[in-house]
């Protein structure tokens, strides 16, 4: 009797989750390949829907210039890598600079880096106090200490980090293989290490109202500075330079998309400002 109750239970547990062994999450993530489904195109058309309020996920398009550069299949130039590094502030230029021409991450089977993936820090926290009037200049919300002497987290959650002033902090140089993902961390584990480099981009919350859960949450809108926005496109540039091809670009809440508990950043993120930005820096001079 046992085993005849258990055989149907068992049958129907693994019709309704068919794919369940070789794909993870709404992108569909392959463990053997490292790579979410689709063409290039594709997988940036799913890693890039708007990510809203608790997370909910709305398709939009692929702003022009992405489409094009992830289509060439092509790398960045070295006059486009140069346009990166010239527009990043020091001290983190030098710092770059310096480690200009090595090979970002890859992971332990020698797969490159393939993702760059954009989160908000959710942090500093104002629970149900408003946000601070002037949030791009204020000390306290542009503040790296946090993320650097062990209150946020233990080490450095993200490869970079960058304020609404458009300072950037390298928490781990690109060439360290580091996770910040569910994805990454609690379904594929070590094998996904180095597939994927992570920018936390300073972004502060505080409760939706009536919310006493940090489940129910709430950015500021506008939810970045335009330095934010320059920044992020430069380091897209640079990192995709030393990947030896264009990144695909993603968020943490779509590659995390269909994951338990999975995170809602980056919020209010415009798609066509990090686009505009990244024009600026890809547009080869004319003649
Ligand atoms: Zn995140």
């Amino acid at each position: 009797m046992m085993k005849l109750a258990l055989l149907p239970a068992l049958a129907a547990l693994f019709s309704a989750f068919p794919a369940m062994a070789e794909e993870i999450g709404e992108c569909r993530f392959d463990r053997d390949t490292l790579s979410f489904a689709g063409s290039p195109l594709e997988q940036a058309g799913c890693l890039l829907r708007k990510v809203k309020l608790l997370g909910e996920k709305e398709a939009q398009p692929l702003p022009p210039v992405i489409r094009t550069l992830l289509e060439g299949e092509t790398a960045p130039t070295a006059t486009m890598k140069e346009a990166a590094l010239a527009a990043f502030p020091q001290p983190y230029q030098d710092y770059a600079r310096q480690y200009a021409d090595a090979a970002i991450s890859q992971t332990e089977a020698g797969l490159p880096a393939r993702y760059f993936v954009i989160h908000d820090t959710s942090d500093p926290f104002y629970k149900d106090a408003p946000f601070p009037k002037r949030l791009d200049t204020d000390l306290r919300v542009n503040s790296f200490t946090s993320y650097m002497d062990g209150t946020f987290a233990k080490s450095p959650v993200a490869h970079i980090f960058l304020n609404r002033v458009g300072q950037i902090w390298a928490g781990h140089e690109f060439q360290e293989g580091w996770r910040a993902t569910k994805l990454e961390s609690r379904v594929v584990g070590s094998a996904a290490r180095g597939r994927f480099v992570h920018v936390e981009t300073v972004q502060p919350r505080r409760f939706l109202p009536g919310a006493t859960s940090r489940g129910y949450t709430q950015g500021p809108k506008p939810g970045f500075s335009k330095a934010q926005y320059r920044m992020l496109a430069a380091l897209y540039v640079y990192s995709s330079a030393r990947a030896g091809q264009w990144l695909i670009p993603g968020f943490h809440a779509t590659v995390d998309a269909g994951i338990p508990d999975a995170h809602d950043d980056p919020q209010n993120f415009e798609l066509k400002a990090f686009a505009r930005e990244l024009e600026r820096l890809v547009k080869q001079p004319k003649g």
